[in-house]
C-alpha cells in the first residue's frame, strides 16, 4: 500500500479521521448507539425459546438491520447463533472479510454465473429456486474437488422467490443427482405470520401444511434435504410447530417484536438507541410559524430547540409534528416540518434543556421509551423499514453504558 499524502487543507497535528464524522466527533451531532450485549442476550433468549431441537440463524442483512452487520454477527455468535442469513453477495463477503467463518446463507436470488462463482470462492451458500441455478452451480463446481453447498427454496404461499412447493420432491431428487453440488437445506418463507391468529385467512397454517407435505413425501422416498426451515421472527415467536431444524430471526434478534401480540413472554432488549444534540435554543413570540411551510405555529411565547438530525439521517419526514424525543425521562414534542438536517423541539416546558443537551429519539430514558414501532405506527410503515432507514451519515457507535 502506498502512503496516502495528506491534502494541504488538513490542519497540522490532526489525527486521521476514524469515524464518519472525524475522530472524536462521533457524539457531537447525532448518532446511533448499538448495544452488542443486548443482541447477545436476545440471541440467548431465542435459543432458549426454540430449544435444543432447533438452531438459530441470525439474519444480518441490510447491515444488520442498520446496527452494523459485523458487530451484530459477532454478538449473535456469542449468544448462541449457529449461522447467518444475508440478502446479497456483498453482505456475505463483508462477514467473511471480517473473519467470520460460520455458515452464511445468501437468501436473495443470485441468477448470474459470476455471482454463484463468488459464492464458491467465499464459502457462501446460495439459495436456488430451481434447476436453472442448480445446473449453473454444477458447472461451476465441477472440477473443484469439493461439492458446492446450496439450499433450495420453495414457494408455499409468498409468491416471491422459490420453486412451486409441489415441485419440491422432484427437485430435491434431481439436485441430489448432481455430483458437484450438495443440497444442505430446504426452506420456505411465511407471508403473514405477524397477523393475529384468525386474521391471516389461514395462510400460515396452509404454508406449514404445504411445507410438511413436501417433507413427508421426501421421507417416503428416503430423501434427506438437509436443514429444514420456515420461520422468520413472527413464526418463531408465534408457534413452536414452525421451528423445524432452524429458525431465521431478524427483527426479534434486534430486540423488537414483529407484532404486539407476539413474544410477550420474552424479554427482548432493543439494541439500538438514537441520540442527537441540541445545537441552538431560541425564544420566540406567540403566533410564530416554524420550519418549511409553517406547519406549526406557536400558541404562546415559546422556547424552541434546534436538534441536528433530519430525514437525511433516517428520521422519516412523515413524522413531522408527530415525533417526540426524551430528555431527563420526559417527552418533548417536535414541531413543524422535519427538514433534511434539522428538526425543532418545543422546549418551553423544559428549561433544563439547553445547547449541548443530548436527546433520545429512540430508546429509553428513565421510565419512558420510544421504539421503532412507535414511529412506524405513526407514519404507516413497519419497524423493519425504520431500522434499515438510518443513513450512512449517522455514526454507529458501541453503547458505552453497559
Ligand atoms: C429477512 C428475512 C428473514 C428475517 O425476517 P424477520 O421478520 O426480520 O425475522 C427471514 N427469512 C428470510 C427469507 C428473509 O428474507
Amino acid at each position: 500500500m502506498t502512503q496516502a499524502t495528506k491534502p494541504g487543507w488538513v490542519p497540522q497535528g490532526i489525527p486521521p479521521a476514524e469515524g464518519r464524522n472525524g475522530a472524536g466527533l462521533e457524539r457531537q451531532r447525532a448518532w446511533v448507539e448499538v448495544d452488542p450485549a443486548a443482541i447477545a442476550t436476545n440471541a440467548r433468549s431465542l435459543c432458549r425459546h426454540i430449544g435444543p431441537g432447533s438452531r438459530l440463524m441470525a439474519v444480518v442483512k441490510a447491515d444488520g438491520y442498520g446496527h452494523g452487520a459485523v458487530t451484530v454477527a459477532q454478538a449473535a455468535l456469542a449468544g448462541g447463533a449457529h449461522c447467518f442469513g444475508v440478502a446479497t453477495l456483498g453482505e456475505g463477503i463483508e462477514l467473511r472479510r471480517a473473519g467470520i467463518d460460520a455458515p452464511v446463507l445468501v437468501m436473495g436470488c443470485l441468477s448470474q454465473a459470476e455471482e454463484l462463482r463468488s459464492c464458491l470462492q467465499w464459502h457462501l451458500m446460495p439459495t436456488i429456486s430451481g434447476m436453472r441455478e442448480a445446473l449453473l452451480c454444477q458447472n461451476l463446481a465441477r472440477g473443484h474437488g469439493r461439492a458446492m453447498p446450496l439450499q433450495l427454496k420453495l414457494d408455499t404461499g409468498m409468491a416471491r422467490l422459490g420453486a412451486d412447493w409441489q415441485e419440491g420432491p422432484r427437485l430435491v431428487a434431481a439436485i441430489q443427482g448432481l455430483e458437484a453440488v450438495q443440497l444442505v437445506g430446504l426452506y420456505s418463507h411465511l407471508a403473514s405470520a405477524d397477523l393475529p391468529p384468525g386474521e391471516d385467512g389461514g395462510l400460515t397454517r396452509q404454508q406449514q401444511q404445504r411445507f410438511e407435505s413436501v417433507l413427508t413425501s421426501l421421507q417416503q422416498q428416503g430423501l434427506d434435504p438437509g436443514c429444514r426451515h420456515l420461520a422468520n421472527s413472527a413464526g418463531t415467536l408465534g408457534s413452536n410447530a414452525l421451528h423445524f431444524d432452524m429458525v431465521r430471526v431478524g427483527l426479534a434478534l434486534y430486540g423488537h417484536r414483529p407484532a404486539s401480540h407476539l413474544g410477550t413472554a420474552m424479554a427482548l432488549q432493543p439494541a439500538i438507541h438514537l441520540h442527537a444534540r441540541v445545537s441552538l435554543v431560541r425564544e420566540v413570540a406567540a403566533g410564530v410559524g416554524v420550519s418549511y411551510g409553517h406547519r406549526f405555529h406557536t400558541s404562546r411565547p415559546s422556547r424552541l430547540a434546534v436538534v441536528g438530525i433530519g430525514y437525511a439521517d433516517g428520521v422519516p419526514r412523515q413524522l413531522s409534528n408527530q415525533l417526540e424525543v426524551l430528555f431527563q425521562g420526559q417527552r418533548l414534542p417536535q414541531v413543524g416540518a422535519i427538514t433534511m438536517d434539522q428538526l425543532v423541539l418545543d422546549s418551553t416546558d423544559h428549561p433544563d434543556l439547553d445547547v449541548g443537551s443530548v436527546v433520545t429519539l429512540l430508546g429509553r430514558d428513565g421510565d419512558e421509551e420510544i421504539t421503532p414501532a412507535d414511529w412506524s405506527a405513526r407514519c404507516n410503515t413497519i419497524p423493519w423499514e425504520i431500522l434499515c432507514g438510518f443513513k450512512h451519515r449517522l455514526p454507529r457507535l458501541a453503547a458505552n453504558t453497559h
